[in-house]
């Protein structure tokens, strides 16, 4: 009697365990699968970059904590020049080759903890954690040299280029103030002739 009520007390503390198992299992594979979605819903699909939305929470994050430190932070928009005009040469795929190319070396060349996302078309926004806008020029002159330095062997005729629009956001400014500043400087890179680095 004694003996059977232990051998069901055994099955039972070993089933316990195995639903406890199955239930850590299911956990795990239910975070792995929501940072997976997560990873795809803040990620450029073409560029594999951040996209708007990564990039944008990113600046919200840069400028509570520069507000809480009481540091200077800035942000860059860097767009391709005359991109249209390499779609209609070489088409629509070499396009893509030289968006992917472009957003690779931005990326590339940043500082670790900068963060870049394609905003759209052939536009990519950069922010710049504790940073003042001397330093940040010259980041942003590396980027424009790197970008510039870009070769490709499928078609070697083009020469890609960007524009930089830079600003070195207020202490208390709203994230938009801060994108619109940065792209009336990227326009004023464009009227003065394109790759160019242009702070305002
Ligand atoms: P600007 O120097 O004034 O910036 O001229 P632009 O030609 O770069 O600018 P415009 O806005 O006239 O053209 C942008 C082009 O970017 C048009 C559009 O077809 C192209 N484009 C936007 N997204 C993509 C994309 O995902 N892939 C490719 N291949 N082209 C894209
Ligand atoms: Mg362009
Ligand atoms: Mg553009």
């Amino acid at each position: 009697m004694l003996e059977a009520a232990q051998r069901w007390q055994y099955i039972a503390i070993a089933l316990f365990v195995v639903l406890a198992l199955i239930a850590l299992l299911y956990a795990i594979s239910q975070i792995q699968r929501n940072k997976r979605l997560h990873k795809l819903a803040m990620t450029d699909e073409l560029t594999q970059v951040g996209n708007r939305r990564c990039v944008l929470a990113r600046c919200d994050q840069v400028q509570q904590q520069a507000a809480q430190l009481q540091q200077s932070w800035c942000l860059m928009i860097a767009d391709i020049d005359y991109f249209k005009q390499c779609n209609d040469q070489f088409g629509h795929e070499a396009g893509d080759e030289v968006l992917v190319a472009v957003a690779k070396t931005l990326h590339d060349t940043l500082r670790q903890h900068d963060s870049i996302g394609r905003s759209g078309g052939e536009e990519f926004l950069l922010v710049l954690p504790d940073t003042g806008e001397v330093q940040a020029l010259e980041v942003a002159e590396r980027l424009r040299l790197a970008v510039a330095l870009l070769q490709f062997p499928r078609f070697p005729a083009y020469q890609v280029t960007v524009s930089i629009g830079l600003t070195q956001a207020g202490r208390h400014e709203q994230v938009r103030e801060v994108i619109s500043r940065a792209d009336s400087a990227l326009y004023r890179a464009k009227d003065n002739g394109r790759n160019q680095v242009v702070s305002a």
